[in-house]
């Protein structure tokens, strides 16, 4: 399965030079040749803002975690999962098990610049990556006293009201998204 994702298309001197070159010296032009930049021109790739779409997954994500605390919930956890179901309106199994369609915003991200399941779920990494989104992820043996792991990950907090448009506004979320990718 191929992820549009922006490592996949990120020139490969450009990302070599972000590591070893000084701070200010880091605008050398695209080579215009390596896999990387061929795919970026095949694909039709263009920088894309997802500001608003941040913000979108942000306030479904504290909604999500507003209903994991309501008692006799059926939602006890909140999953990455549950966020890209609740942000695209999904019609699956998880959905229903859990009255995510109840969830305010639901279906809202259908008509964003997010397409496909996979960018959500990428873009979904970068927001926890930045701190705007906590997670937890709990490490357990498969069986007790064997050497097999197993984990799971939990969304456990969110910034809200004018920290998060604050935060959002302060940080840079545009990235690289194929103008061929189709809903997947
Ligand atoms: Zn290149």
């Amino acid at each position: 399965m191929a992820f549009f994702c922006e490592t996949n298309y990120e020139c490969w001197q450009q990302m070599a030079c972000y590591q070893y070159c000084w701070e200010g010296d880091t605008n050398i032009p695209k080579c215009n040749h390596c896999d990387n930049c061929l795919r970026q021109q095949q694909d039709n790739v263009i920088l894309t803002d997802l500001e608003n779409e941040t913000l979108l997954m942000a306030s479904i994500i504290h909604e999500l975690l507003k209903k994991s605390k309501e008692s006799g919930g059926k939602l006890e956890k909140v999953k990455k999962e549950d966020v890209i179901d609740v942000f695209f309106g999904a019609n699956n199994k998880n959905v229903k098990n859990n009255d995510l369609n109840t969830i305010e915003g639901f279906g809202s991200g259908k008509k964003s610049n997010i397409k496909k399941r996979d960018i959500g779920f990428y873009f979904l990494e970068k927001m926890v990556l930045k701190g705007l989104v906590k997670h937890k992820i709990i490490v357990k043996h498969l069986v007790e006293g064997s050497t097999g792991f197993t984990h799971s990950e939990e969304l456990v907090d969110v910034m809200r009201d004018q920290e998060a448009v604050d935060f959002i506004r302060q940080n840079n979320w545009k990235i690289l998204l194929s103008g061929n990718q189709r809903r997947g």
